[in-house]
């Protein structure tokens, strides 16, 4: 999962290196407001911690699967019916699809962290 905030000054993505799995988490490490300088226009700009958005590694899930199939299938199409490098083949393709399935859970991750937003605080005036 990745932290992005929407530059205010070109509207490019800035990558936040802090890592978090909810916008509380990442308001104790850098603070509801914040300010970040653009990677792309070296703009500095104040955003608070609501503006960020999380994404997903979408991709890395995608091709880990399908190197899971490729490899099962290429198994029983090499092996020739010997029944260790089916096994093997099998188990390093069931490794490789447990591994995407952690990324699938961290996609679920990035559904929390975009879903919960912290309360902006306001300014109390003492009467
Ligand atoms: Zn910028």
């Amino acid at each position: 999962m990745k932290l992005l905030i929407k530059c205010k000054s070109c509207n490019r993505y800035i990558e936040i290196k802090e890592k978090a799995l909810t916008r509380s988490e990442l308001e104790d490490k850098i603070g509801d407001y914040f300010t970040k300088s653009c990677d792309h226009c070296n703009q500095p700009n104040e955003y608070h911690v609501n503006d960020v958005e999380a994404v997903g590694t979408d991709e890395i899930k995608r091709v880990g699967r399908y190197a899971a199939i490729l490899i099962a299938a290429g198994c029983f199409y090499f092996a020739k019916g010997d029944r260790a490098i089916i096994f093997l083949g099998l188990f390093i393709a069931g490794a490789i699809f447990i591994g995407s399935r952690r990324l699938a859970d961290a996609q679920s991750n990035v559904d929390i962290f975009n879903s919960i937003y912290i309360k902006e605080r306001r300014q109390e005036s003492k009467t």
